[in-house]
Parts: structure tokens; sequence; C-alpha cells
């Protein structure tokens, strides 16, 4: 077995199944690259690839923070939409990136059919979409979009922090994933809002970086205006 991953007994909270999941010995891994908007970029083995653990007898799929998080009256829910369909699968492996895909795209359909918190969702989104970045897939745009929205959304509705993310890295982070996605004006927005944070005083990498990402959307923004202005 791979000295970087460990076994985690789980009984299955729709099916009462024990199942063997991994995790990752965190200080074994290496970390190639931190990107802006918070992605860890590892050499092979990332901690994100087994955060979603996969019932192999059910199909029942969340994240470790979540997967208990199953409320009597859901069960029978799950069984219906998701067992019924499931041909056994075990995710307990080695998963490849496709697999870590599956495992993402399953917790997904789970919390939207359970109403779950819209940063848990918007959370998943996030990991998906950075999944579809180490696979190099244009599908990165589609989530990273799905995280804006749901962010958004839980950012103006719903208790603070948003999947453990408080809301100063959760302003600048929204802020990050519209300027990616080339919505510099909401970027812009955004990083002023972190800038101008009561609490921002807790958080003097993020003011910088605030204000470093704030010039480069302003500027991208500047260049994209004059671009369509020539065009006319
Ligand atoms: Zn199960």
């Amino acid at each position: 077995m791979d000295m970087r991953l460990f076994n985690k007994e789980v009984e299955c909270a729709v099916c009462k199944n024990h199942f063997t999941t991994q995790k990752t010995r965190n200080r074994r891994l290496k970390v190639l690259k931190r990107h802006e908007d918070f992605y860890v970029e590892y050499e092979d083995i990332s901690p994100m690839h087994y955060h979603v653990w996969v019932c192999p007898e059910c199909g029942y799929s969340a994240t470790e923070s979540e997967f208990y998080n199953i409320k009597k009256q859901e069960i029978p829910i799950i069984k219906e939409a998701i067992s019924s369909k499931w041909t056994k699968k075990s995710y307990g492996g080695n998963r490849s990136l496709s697999e870590v895909e599956n495992t993402y795209k399953l917790a997904l359909a789970i919390a939207t059919i359970l109403k779950k918190s819209k940063g848990y969702i918007g959370g998943l989104c996030l990991k998906l979409a950075w999944t579809y970045r180490e696979m190099g897939s244009e599908k990165e745009g589609v989530f990273l979009k799905n995280a804006i929205i749901a962010f958004t959304e839980a950012y103006e509705t719903e208790v603070m922090p948003i999947d453990t993310i408080e809301e100063v890295p959760m302003t600048y982070l929204i802020g990050e994933l519209n300027r990616e996605l080339g919505n510099y004006q909401q970027a812009i927005h955004w990083y002023g809002k972190v800038v101008d944070h009561s609490d921002i005083k807790y958080y003097r990498h993020l003011k910088i970086k605030a204000r470093e990402q704030w010039r480069i959307a302003k500027e991208a923004y500047n260049k994209k205006r004059k671009a369509s202005q020539e065009k006319h």
C-alpha cells in the first residue's frame, strides 16, 4: 500500500454496510503550487481526491464532514433515488482522476436531492472544477460558475463559515472565481468588499492579495473594454 494513504473503516449512514475508504497522510504529500483561488496543486496524490466517501453497496456518498449528517427521513429518499439504480462499485482503492470526478458528481447529486446548504454544494462544485483543472478539461469553467452561484447565495443567506471558509476568505474567493471566469466587474466588487471588511485586520495577507488581484482584474477589464470599443 502507498504510504501516503491509510485505510479508514466506515459504517454507511444509509444501509449500515461496513466499508473501507482511504485517507491521505498530508505530511507525506508534496505541494507543488498554491493557486490564487486556494487550490493546492500536489505531486500526484491530493487530499481532495479522497474527501468523498462512497458506500460501495448502496451508492450513498458525501464528504467526511457531511457523511453522518443525514436525517432518518432522508434515508428512504436516497434508497429510492440512488440505491435502486446503483451498480456496486468500490472507490476504496487508489483513485484515478475519473474516479475522483465520479465521487464528486455522486456527492453533488445527493446534496442536491437532500437540499443541502448552498455552502456545501458550492464546495463540491469547486472541488469538481479543480478535478477538471487537473484533468485539463474545459468543464472546469462550468463548475467554477456553479460554485460562484452557490457561494454567492450562501454568502447572502447562510451562517458563516461557508464550507469551512470564514467570511473574509470567502469574500476573496468569490472575487477570485469571478476573475478567473472573466467577470472582471464582479471580481473588482468582491475584492473591494475584502479590503473594506471590518475583520480585514485579521487577514493581512488577504488584504495584500485582494489588492494585487484587484489591480490585475482592473487591467484586464480596461483591456477588454478597449478591445470591444475598437471593434465598434
Ligand atoms: Zn450504504
